[in-house]
């Protein structure tokens, strides 16, 4: 392995049934497939399905893993949205709509990130219970730069806030 490998936490979403690949569970587990073609993959979550978020009324599948890859994160974010669009992907209509495959970078080991194009750790990851459930699965012990509290701290802080 280079010096330059990066590791990050990658996380998965589907809410769409695929023509070829079928349920969402399917969709994520072919997605990391693609994945693994551009990177090593080192741990892998479980899915989880949860209960869709705003006017979707399909059930979600999410997953996340951790890869490792000499990348930088905008290349990498690229190949990303590359493997989306392969999935069937459109980038119209309001965030909350239907989605064949979402995947977000979350963490990377260099730290914080933020350009016009990406911001990591990801802005909205502390708040989603179907990203730190699956993060906090394969990487319990990764430290977020902004809050200082690992994974799994996080994960129960949203899940104490959540009862
Ligand atoms: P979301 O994942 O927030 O529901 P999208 O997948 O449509 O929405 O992403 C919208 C934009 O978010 C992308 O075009 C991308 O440039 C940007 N973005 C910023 N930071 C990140 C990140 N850490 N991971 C993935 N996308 C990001
Ligand atoms: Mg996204």
């Amino acid at each position: 392995m280079s010096d330059a490998a990066h590791d990050y936490l990658i996380a998965l979403g589907s809410n769409v049934r695929h023509v070829r690949h079928g349920a969402p569970e399917r969709v994520l587990s072919a997605a990391v497939d693609a994945v693994a073609e551009l990177a090593e993959v080192m741990t892998l979550s479980r899915v989880v399905r949860s209960r869709p978020l705003g006017p979707s009324l399909r059930e979600y599948a999410n997953a996340a893993l951790v890869l490792r890859t000499d990348c930088e994160p905008e290349d990498l974010l690229e190949a990303l949205q590359s493997i989306e669009r392969s999935f069937g992907r459109k980038r119209r209509g309001s965030a909350w709509s239907a989605r064949t495959l979402d995947l977000d970078i979350v963490l990377w080991s260099g730290g914080s990130w933020c350009t016009p194009h990406i911001t990591i750790p990801h802005p909205e990851f502390r708040r989603r219970t179907f990203v730190l459930g699956p993060a906090a699965q394969v990487a319990p012990n990764w430290r977020d730069p902004i809050s200082n509290l690992t994974l799994l701290q996080l994960d129960h802080r949203l899940r104490d806030q959540a009862a």
